[in-house]
Parts: C-alpha cells; structure tokens; sequence
C-alpha cells in the first residue's frame, strides 16, 4: 500500500486531504510543524509527500529542496496563493506538481495516483529483470547467476554440473536418457562418452543428496537414464 506523509499545519485541510486519500486506499501520515516533517520526510519512506508551503519551523519550499537531495519520489506543493506555485516553479525545486487552495478533494486525489502510477512505471522499468530461478524441494538454483543453494547452504559446481542440474531441474519427472543428456549438455563434437554422464550425477549427487544411496532428487530410472523428481 502506498503511503503518503502530508506536511500541512492547517489542520483541517491535512484531515480532509487524509481522509480523502484514505477512502482512496492510501496510508496517510500528517504532521503539522515543518522542522517534524522534514525530518520525518528524510528519515522514513514514503510513496509520496504532500507539502504545504507556508508552515511553521521550515517551509514547503526547503522541504521539497531537501527531499530532493536524497530522493526522487513524487512531491506535491499546496499553496493559497497562485503567486507562490509561480514562485515554485521558477526555483526549480524539483516539485512534481502545484495545488492552489481551495481544491476539491477529487482533484487531489487524481493527481496523487497520477503521480504514483507514473514513479511506479519509472521504478519499474529502470529495475534490472529478476533472476531466473528453479527452486524445488530445498533446492534453489539460480540460472542468471549460475548458483546453486541446497537447504539455504551454497554448493559449487562446475559448469556442467550446472547445466546437467538445472537441464534435469527444469524438465521434472521427465525421463532423459544418457545419450541425450549427453547430447543436451555436452557439444556434439565432444570427445568423450555417456560414461560422462553417469560421473557428472554422481557428483551432482553428492552434493544435493541426503544420502546418494537413496537418492532424493536424481533418480535413476534402470535400463532407462535418469529423472528430476518433483
Ligand atoms: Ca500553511
């Protein structure tokens, strides 16, 4: 849920800005002094602030400027006056937008998830895509990162370990024959043979099995190859 922190020392507008935002779904926090908001905006996280711009102790203009330093999440400046939004803009604080009193609780309400929508969709797309991760039983194995974590304790394997592991992993309880893991896993012009295999799962046993005598992950299917169990 997205919370809000509304500096404001009017208290009966912070109560209907709140309550109206509150309708809305949001979490809203007020605090009526400049100098407690302030540092109330710089300590704890929010979605969004809400700033006054006339207030006790520090005003809306150096709050707005202070958050900014640190933080780009959306700031909203209310004032009484239409001079001092024109004042706003013209310092270039960093403000995301301007409300002049009086408003209609609507209007600030769809500009507040306006401005959250857009920081979400910015959040969003500068983040790196997450990991591509298998977990089953215990087992995590995370192929963007090539690791591998067996009851939370990491395990090192060699590069085709890894890919025997989490080519087994990923198909569950299909049944792959030593050829065609060996074909899969290992290039074709390869020297060796699917003796190979038979030694990669040993070793790939070792380490995630309890007890590689019966095994609990790799199964071997006799006669046939081996199975992933889920
Ligand atoms: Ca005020």
């Amino acid at each position: 849920m997205s919370k809000i922190l509304i500096v404001e020392d009017e208290v009966s507008i912070a109560e209907l800005e709140r309550d109206y935002l509150e309708l809305s779904g949001f979490e809203v926090e007020i605090e009526t002094d400049g100098v407690v908001g302030l540092e109330r905006a710089l300590k704890e996280d929010f979605n969004m602030y809400i700033l006054d711009l006339m207030l006790p102790g520090v005003d809306g203009f150096e709050i707005c400027r202070q958050i900014r330093e640190t933080k780009n999440t959306p700031i909203l400046m209310v004032s009484a006056k239409k001079d001092d939004i024109d004042k706003i803009r013209g310092l270039g604080l960093g403000a995301d937008d301007y409300i002049t009193k009086p408003f209609s609780p609507s209007e600030l309400v769809a500009r507040v998830k306006a401005h959250l929508a857009r920081y979400e969709r910015l959040i969003g797309s500068s983040t790196a895509p997450e990991n591509d991760i298998i977990e089953i039983r215990g087992i995590r194995i995370d192929k963007t990162a090539r690791r591998v974590w067996v009851n939370d304790e990491e395990k090192q394997f060699t590069t085709k370990e890894f890919d025997l592991l989490s080519f087994l992993a990923q198909n569950p309880n299909h049944v792959f024959t030593k050829e065609e893991l060996f074909r899969q896993i290992w290039d074709m012009e390869s020297i060796g043979d699917i003796a190979t295999v038979t030694v990669h799962i040993k070793k790939i046993r070792e380490k995630i099995e309890l007890d590689t005598a019966k095994p609990q992950y790799i199964e071997t299917i006799w006669g046939v190859g081996y199975r992933f169990k889920v």
